[in-house]
């Protein structure tokens, strides 16, 4: 018997049939002997859509209240989860973040879990019912208010409760087969990874690859916590990701071994290979302060500025300075939701910094190649930027790390240079990655 976290995202939820097919699935489980903690995203889109009719009333919604709002999607989700289990015969509760102890920061919008408490869960199991936990969400125990954890933040409130629980596995259910080599929505032929390290997956996350929510892989790291992504449709094996190289996943059901067998295995599966996938991130914007003084300070004046507006930059560029005016520019990409307040504060210190004019772009997107065996492998940069070349796509920024390379395209042409890396890498598959539900938004 084994204690396992099932976390179902939103488009496993998102109607009355979904629902009830995620609660057969969690029944089974609870059926085959185990003890189940579920945590629930909210249906479908619904959190998407409650930020659209805040942003209808008003440009600037308050905080506080954004987060009691969202927090309401899993609500709904949670009881009417628990209310279709309880309907197959199987006893189950439903929990809000609150009710299961998880205890925040008070950062509304991207609060940090600080402490998991878990007693009721606990007491819920230990009476035989199945626990259905409000994923996304937690308190601050100072205001008492509740939190969001930021988007994606089920992931993170199902690891979290694994790891306070000493789960033996948290299982992720969503609408693909796994962890694929790139994102299966723009490449068709990605292939599913049979497993992957948390510092790999640390960077496809940190990176756009928004099957895992970053936090949640650094929790699972540091409490050494497996996490099996897989498919709440097709019930196959999926990603294990873990820093162990072998042994079984932990908490499989014996129909789930035997359908996985007959999908047949070797040819689609890659073991050890030298990259772990591509990943792809639109959501951040560039900024190129033009004109700076090419004198020592000026960076570093810069970037407090920067900083103390609250954005987390990624990339910095410093062009060479002109020898004939001393000028130079620094361009720097950050999340296009933390721009606003940049440029602001940019544009308010433009006289004590000295620059000439501030650009603001957008329309860009970056690639990253992520791979632990990258580090021992040269010419895995040469033979990137050449694929880029081939399909005609211009390079705008490189960045790289130890198990990483980034590059900084047009928006439009991402899609292209994902694909083009992916097969330049040879990570294409014969067979077709099925994506079962979900809009992508
Ligand atoms: P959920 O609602 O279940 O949390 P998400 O939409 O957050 O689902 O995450 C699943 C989606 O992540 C997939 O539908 C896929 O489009 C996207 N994705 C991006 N990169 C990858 C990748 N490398 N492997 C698998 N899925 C990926
Ligand atoms: N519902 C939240 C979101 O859409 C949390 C989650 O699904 O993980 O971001
Ligand atoms: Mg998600």
């Amino acid at each position: 018997m084994a204690l396992i976290v099932q976390k179902y995202g939103g488009s496993s939820v998102s109607d009355a049939t979904s629902i009830r097919r995620v609660a057969r699935r969690i029944a089974q489980t609870r059926l085959a002997g185990n003890d189940v903690v579920v945590v629930v995203s909210a249906m479908g889109d619904t959190t998407d859509e409650l930020i659209d009719l805040a942003n209808e009333l008003t440009q600037a919604p308050p905080t506080r209240e954004m987060d009691i709002l969202l927090t309401a999607g899993e609500r709904i989700s949670m009881s009417l989860l628990a209310m279709a289990i309880d309907a197959l015969g199987v006893r189950a509760k439903s929990f809000t973040g609150q009710q299961a102890g998880v205890i925040t920061d008070a950062e509304y919008g991207k609060a940090k879990i600080i402490d998991v408490t878990p007693s009721r869960i606990q007491r819920s199991l230990e009476k035989g019912s199945v626990a259905i936990v409000a994923g996304f969400q937690g308190v601050n125990q100072e205001t008492n208010d509740v939190t969001t954890l930021g988007r994606g933040g089920s992931d993170t409130t199902a690891v979290a409760l694994a790891a306070a629980l000493g789960a033996d596995v948290c299982e992720i259910y969503t609408d693909v087969d796994g962890i694929f080599t790139a994102d299966p929505r723009i490449v068709p032929t990605a292939r599913r990874v049979t497993r992957i390290t948390y510092n790999e997956m640390l960077e496809m996350a940190a990176n756009g690859a928004k099957v895992l929510a970053l936090r949640c892989v650094e929790y699972g790291r540091r409490y050494g916590v497996p996490i099996h992504v897989r498919s709440s449709y097709s019930g196959l094996v999926g990603t294990l990701v873990t820093d162990d190289t072998h042994g079984d996943i932990p908490g499989l059901l014996p129909e789930d071994a035997e359908k996985s067998n007959q999908h047949g295995t070797a040819e689609d599966e890659m073991e050890a290979p030298i990259i772990s996938g591509v990943a792809h991130d639109r959501t951040e914007a560039k900024i190129t302060v033009v004109g700076l003084p090419d004198v020592p300070g000026t960076a570093a004046t810069l970037f407090e500025i920067v900083a103390s507006s609250g954005a987390n930059i990624d990339m910095i560029v410093q062009n060479v300075s002109a020898a004939q005016t001393g000028l130079t520019d620094i361009s720097f990409t950050l999340p296009a939701a933390d721009a606003p307040p940049v440029i602001e504060a940019l544009t308010k210190a433009r006289s004590d910094i000295g620059f000439d004019e501030l650009l603001f772009d957008d329309q860009i997107g970056k690639l990253s190649l992520v791979g632990a065996g990258m580090k021992s492998s040269p010419g895995v940069s040469a033979r990137l930027f050449a694929a880029l070349r081939d399909a005609g796509i211009n390079i705008e920024m490189i960045t790289t790390s130890e198990i990483r390379i980034s590059v900084v395209t047009r928006a439009e042409e991402l899609d292209s240079a994902v694909r083009a890396v992916h097969t330049a890498f040879n990570l294409d598959s014969a067979a077709e990655a099925v994506v079962y539900g979900g809009t992508g938004r």
